[in-house]
């Protein structure tokens, strides 16, 4: 069985303390060995970064693009293996997966364009013959905490933008998947990544993670995973002075009007709903419909989530892969045992026996619910959704601000009106209209508000709001 290593000073490190990764479709199948470091080994990961630091902070836009170009193209290049390895260890199907890789090459080559794109302001001072230039500069070396559901394209749409602003890294994976960040280290290291501009420790959030945190080495800190913890950082780093990113949960809404297209809102909502197990930070878990179009769309929707094939992520038919681990499926079950008491009625839901031993779950539907309920509150990030039946336009967009989270919100409608309405009243960091509420381009900022995120926005140009600080200069010519 191949072991994983961890990424230190331009050298594959090991830490011993070997986990298994197994592939949630097939729990006999294990992917392979990954060692666990732990705060000594963050320790030299920070000292590596902090070594490399000014050299790569200096090194010309020119060879930062070159890296990330290359490590852009070898992901499309092996999109498929890649895709693979992501579809065994976080169970996405297939598609999904390769659809995954390439996404984080698009990341990597958008950045490496954003490397030469570095510009700044030269304004007159108000005062005579003083010249004012405001430039930008790498916050230094960063710490990149990431979860389980998006294990390559989290990592690439975080480490990008770092190494294009010209700062150092010092990363994290989540335990379950630590293969894509791994192959992500090992293109970077085969592209002619610096020793110490990109580190990577793998091991426990309570140990590996809390040390980047913790660390008076690490300038900034980006996370991305559970409120819970996201909270716990954000504290920790108002402690410290760290500047810090959260990107955290959501409950988001998918509003559909009575004058929707169905053929247009039932696809949109399956999708947001269901698709990669409805383990996204983006997916539609509150369905909000108006009364008029409530019991088609109910109808349209439960027909075409029963339909849903659930299995193995690797095989070609299957539309719905395992959840992520056993332990993620159990929170999904007990969700699923209180929307029986909460709900009006639950449709699907269950544990599924496959031929091979795997965590899956068919597609649940909640019918009759209220948003007081928990089920309605609390993020479940399985392939659960509820309906919430609504008067009208008015009583939808009240429902769906009533949150503690913002990241995305969704409407169907014909209406311009509505659609225009919406798009200015929702509580939200991204809104679709006609859309499914997860799927986004990665040109542009992600991120919501309230609970959901902290910080300054991921991808896009917006990037450089945490990835860099502004430095104001005077020169007196006179
Ligand atoms: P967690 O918050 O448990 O973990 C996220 C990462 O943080 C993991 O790498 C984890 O390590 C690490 N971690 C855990 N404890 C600490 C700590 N004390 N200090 C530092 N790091 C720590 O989330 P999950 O991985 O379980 O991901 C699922 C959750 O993430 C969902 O709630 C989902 O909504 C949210 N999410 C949000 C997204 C967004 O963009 N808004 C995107 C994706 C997910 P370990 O390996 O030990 O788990």
């Amino acid at each position: 069985m191949k072991k994983h290593d961890n990424l230190i000073a331009g050298q594959w490190v090991s830490h011993g303390n070997y986990q298994e990764n197994r592939n949630p479709s097939d729990i006999t199948d294990v992917i392979g060995l990954y060692t666990h470091g732990d705060a000594a080994a963050v320790d030299d990961a920070v000292a590596a970064a902090q070594a490399a630091r000014a050299g790569w902070a200096a090194a010309t836009p020119q060879a930062r693009h070159d890296l990330l170009e290359k490590t852009g193209r070898a992901l499309a290049e092996r999109a498929e293996e890649i895709g693979r390895l992501l579809s065994r260890e976080e169970g996405k199907t297939l598609a999904e997966g390769i659809g995954e890789t390439m996404r984080a090459a698009q990341v990597f080559k958008f950045f490496a364009g954003e490397a030469l794109r570095q510009t700044g302001d030269l304004t007159p001072s108000v005062r005579p013959d003083i010249d004012v230039e405001i430039t930008r500069e790498p916050v230094g070396v960063v710490g990149l905490i990431t979860p389980w559901n998006f294990p390559i394209a989290i990592p690439a749409w975080k480490i990008a933008p770092a190494l294009a602003y010209g700062n150092c890294v010092v990363m994290k994976p989540a335990e379950l998947t630590p293969g894509c960040a791994h192959v992500i280290a090992e293109i970077l290291h085969d592209s002619g990544c610096p020793a110490g501009v990109f580190n990577l420790v793998m091991g426990r959030g309570s140990a590996v993670g809390e040390a980047i945190v913790t660390h008076p080495g690490i300038d900034a800190v980006s996370f991305t995973g559970s409120a819970a913890t996201g909270g716990h950082i954000a504290e920790t780093c108002g402690r410290l002075r760290k500047k810090v990113q959260l990107e955290m949960g959501g409950k988001n809404p998918m509003v559909v009007l009575d004058d929707a297209d169905l053929s247009v809102a039932v696809p949109a909502c399956l999708n947001g709903t269901f698709f990669s197990t409805g383990q996204r930070c983006t997916a539609s878990s509150r369905l909000i419909v108006t009364e008029g179009i409530h019991d088609a769309f109910v109808a349209e929707l439960t027909r075409q989530m029963r339909a849903l094939r659930v299995g193995d992520a690797l095989d070609p038919a299957t539309q719905i892969g395992p959840v992520v681990d056993g332990r993620q499926l159990q929170s999904n079950l007990d969700y699923v045992a209180l929307a029986r008491d909460e709900a009006q009625e639950v449709i699907g839901g269950d544990r599924l026996e496959l031929a091979q031993q795997g965590f899956y779950q068919a597609p649940a539907l909640f019918l009759g619910t209220t948003n007081a309920m928990r089920i309605n509150r609390e993020e479940i990030f399985g392939p659960c959704g509820s309906v919430i039946r609504v008067a009208d336009f008015d009583e939808a967009l009240a429902v769906a601000n009533d949150t503690e989270f913002g990241l995305s919100a969704g409407i169907c409608t014909s209406s311009l009106r509505a659609a225009r309405d919406f798009r200015r009243r929702v509580q939200a960091g991204m809104v679709m209209v006609n859309l499914p509420t997860a799927g986004v381009d990665y040109h542009v900022p992600f991120g919501g508000r309230k609970g959901s995120s902290f910080g300054p926005r991921e991808q896009g140009r917006y990037a450089a709001e945490f990835y860099t600080t502004v430095k104001t200069s005077y020169v007196f010519a006179g």
